[in-house]
């Protein structure tokens, strides 16, 4: 059984309906990719998983329960946590402020709150480094590292990530993509909202392409990468 499963997912934004009933399924241990140009409708389908949209029609089954509709509260302590476009932090809070928030679900057990957030520091090393540094101080890829840490606090069963590459240099994309491989290798499902097709496609085992608000396309990541519309539209025309 999927860990994952959307069908029919239908969100708008008052009159207009931006996404016409999609569906999707991430397993675990499965790193799958959501790829589509600006405006196509990704974030508004990673915050409608996380119930920071409502759902107009459709089912959104987290193993055997559908969580459509429940407060995002409620889906994340089910176990699916969110990364969010442009990272949003608490810039005037430290590091580790930041990652104790994350861990609000279990605010009463200060033990198995620090555990997990010495979990984090073996995770990203460098966190560990500037766990008292403000947030709002550190670089654009430090600050990819905490937003995930905090995501990872609540040892979701799922995390979906929105373009966690956003503004970072190469070298740093990859230090990031290398963290959600090896969540995914422990088993952990991701799905990965991205307009880095090229890089994206290396790291996924399966992709779908969104676009104005429909799937087009799905497939396994290797497929994708070598099919001429995905080519033209994404990765620049060149062979992936
Ligand atoms: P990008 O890659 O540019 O982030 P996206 O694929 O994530 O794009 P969305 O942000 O989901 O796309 O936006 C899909 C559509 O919904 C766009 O036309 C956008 O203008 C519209 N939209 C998004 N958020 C709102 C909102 N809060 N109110 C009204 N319309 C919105």
């Amino acid at each position: 059984m999927s860990l994952l499963t959307v069908e029919g997912l239908r969100v708008g934004y008052g009159k207009v309906e931006v996404l016409h009933g999609i569906g999707l399924r991430v397993a675990a241990g499965e790193i799958v990719a959501l790829l589509g140009s600006n405006g196509a409708g990704k974030t508004t389908t990673l915050r409608a998983l996380s119930g920071l949209e409502p759902v107009r029609a459709g089912h959104i089954m987290l193993s055997d329960q559908n969580i459509a509709g429940l407060p995002a509260h409620q889906i994340a302590a089910l176990g699916l946590a969110h990364v969010p476009e442009r990272r949003r932090l608490f810039a005037p809070l430290s590091v580790e402020e930041n990652l104790k928030l994350g861990g609000y679900l279990i605010r009463g057990q200060q033990a198995e709150l620090k555990r997990r957030i010495e979990a984090m520091y073996v995770l990203f090393p460098r966190l560990l480094e500037r766990r008292q540094q403000l947030a709002g101080t550190l670089s654009g890829g430090e600050q990819q590292m905490v937003a995930i840490a905090r995501a990872l606090i609540l040892e979701p069963r799922l995390l979906v990530l929105d373009e966690p590459s956003m503004g970072l240099a190469p070298l740093v994309v990859r230090s990031i993509f290398t963290i959600v491989q090896r969540l995914r290798d422990q088993g952990m499902g991701i799905l990965l909202v991205e307009q880095n097709a090229r890089q994206t496609l290396k790291i996924a085992d399966r992709a779908y392409v969104l676009e104005s608000g429909s799937i087009l396309l799905e497939g396994s990541a290797e497929d994708l990468a070598r099919d001429a519309r995905v080519q033209s539209a994404y990765l620049g025309g060149a062979a992936a």
